[in-house]
């Protein structure tokens, strides 16, 4: 609980203090995704940010609920509300039900985010499970005269809401109807889908009866509704990809605000792409792996999560195996230094340490700033003012948040006594004991290991 917490907020286009709905509680809603198929790492990252945001805010003393929702119907495959539902169209293509087909992806999601260490939110409401809240939602948005019915559904009336677009800060006048656009039935373009009718010449897998006909919801109001269910109607923060901004978003607020006549959200945070030759990665572009793709590769989560938090959430981080592989050597040494700072036993300073980690929060605390935070992190590895004792506990606490399983999975485990002779050796080589130094050198290598000397310090190998 502090003052010091910063985000760029989208709706005020400024970076802004925190401050808290409650006194020490935090909603976050994220939106989700559409389990019609395999999530790829582009997709991963934007559920990546949310997991720093987290481990952030709890470090600074908040309780967290996070809500991620899952879309099981109603995403077009155009964002303008037309097109086919995704998930009927992969369960027709696949031969399995809608049901099966949102399982086996929702599965195949969480396991992902597990690999790579993104903590599970507290609730994963499925949109399907919530229909009756948004039928609920949209009848109180029709009382309060802001939707029209259509012969193919039912639509809000961006007209009839004052801020329509403040997200984005969409022009809606120059997108009135009779312009440029075609819109078919809808009024204006910025109207969008609350309610689908299913169609008469093919029966949909998933439909409900309403009070305006047989159909789907629209893809807008799952979030409004579950979000409004699981955090209240104005609650703090709410994520997502940057495309989100122009429609599903500003959707979002039309609606929630349209219906309660309160704020929905006052923090709007949104990750930029993960982009392949200067795009985003895509079907078309390259760059398209999924994290299994990868590990065949050879590469780990962990390798994936430290290149993700090389990058400003807000800022395009460019996709290659080069780059994957200078994250993955990265992030190999820093697990060596910690492993050599780890059987330290020097007198630990708490005020040194406590100084350190209030630095490398403080960058995170500024908009997330991870990248300034792993240079951080690179500074405390090569500080001379530091023991190895006070390292390791840094490292350990800083890990808490970059969650990169810096002390696990240790492959070659080096014993006890060649530490101990590199221990030594290293203390020689301060006192520029060489000739004692290269001595101890032999006596490691006779037990089968080598030792280099980096900017670092020296990285323990076994004889190959
Ligand atoms: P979808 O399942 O297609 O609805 O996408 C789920 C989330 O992944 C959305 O919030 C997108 O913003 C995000 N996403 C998709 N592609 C990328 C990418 N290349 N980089 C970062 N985020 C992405
Ligand atoms: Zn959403």
């Amino acid at each position: 609980m502090n003052n010091k917490i910063r985000f760029y907020n989208t709706l005020t286009r400024k970076k802004e203090t925190f401050k808290p709905i409650r006194k020490d509680f935090v909603g976050i809603y994220t939106c989700g995704p559409t389990v019609y198929w395999f999530q790829h790492i582009g997709n991963l990252r934007s559920y990546f940010f949310p997991d720093i945001l987290k481990r952030v805010l709890k470090t600074e003393g908040y309780k967290v609920r996070h809500v991620i929702n899952i879309t099981d119907v109603g995403h077009l495959t155009s964002d303008a509300d037309v097109g086919e539902d995704k998930m009927e169209k992969a369960a027709k293509k696949e031969g399995r039900t809608a049901k099966e087909i949102s399982k086996f992806y929702f599965d195949g999601f969480k396991k992902d985010l597990q690999k790579m260490n993104i903590e599970m939110p507290d609730f994963w409401p499925k949109a399907t499970d919530h229909i009756k809240e948004q039928i609920a939602l949209i009848k109180k948005l029709d009382k309060n005269g802001l939707i029209y019915k259509t012969s193919d559904g039912v639509y809000f009336d961006s007209s009839k809401f004052k801020d329509y677009g403040k997200l984005a800060n969409i022009n809606v006048k120059g997108l009135k109807s009779g312009k440029r656009v075609s819109v078919g039935e809808k009024k204006s373009k910025t109207d969008f889908a609350l309610w689908k009718f299913s169609s008469k010449e093919e029966k949909r897998q998933q439909e409900w009866e309403s009070p305006w006909g047989v159909g789907f919801p629209g893809w807008h109001i799952e979030c409004s509704a579950m979000s409004m269910k699981y955090l209240g109607e104005h609650f703090d923060i709410h994520t997502g990809g940057q495309e989100h901004i122009q429609i599903h978003h500003t959707n979002e607020i039309a609606q929630s605000e349209g219906a309660t006549g309160k704020k929905f959200v006052n923090y709007w945070l949104h990750g930029e792409w993960l982009t392949h030759n200067g795009e985003k990665i895509s079907k078309s572009k390259g760059g398209l792996y999924t994290l299994s793709e990868l590990e065949k590769e050879g590469y780990s989560p962990m390798d994936l999560r430290y290149f993700f938090l090389s990058a400003h959430y807000r800022k395009p981080l460019s996709f290659s195996l080069d780059n994957l592989d200078y994250a993955k050597n990265s992030l190999k040494r820093l697990k060596e230094s910690v492993y050599r700072f780890k059987d330290a036993d020097d007198k630990i300073s708490k005020k040194k340490v406590d100084g350190a980690f209030e630095e490398f929060i403080s960058y995170l605390d500024d908009d997330l700033n991870t990248p300034r935070a792993l240079s951080y992190v690179w500074d405390i590895v090569k500080e001379h003012r530091l023991n190895n004792s006070e390292k390791y506990e840094l490292m350990i606490r800083f890990d808490k948040i970059l969650g990169l399983n810096l002390e696990k999975e240790k492959k070659v485990s080096i014993p006890l006594n060649v530490r101990k002779l590199a221990e030594i050796r290293k203390q020689m080589r301060d006192e520029k004991k060489w000739d004692d130094a290269d001595e101890v050198r032999r006596d490691i290598e006779n037990l089968g290991f080598s030792v280099k000397d980096s900017e670092e310090g020296y990285i323990i190998k076994e004889k190959t």
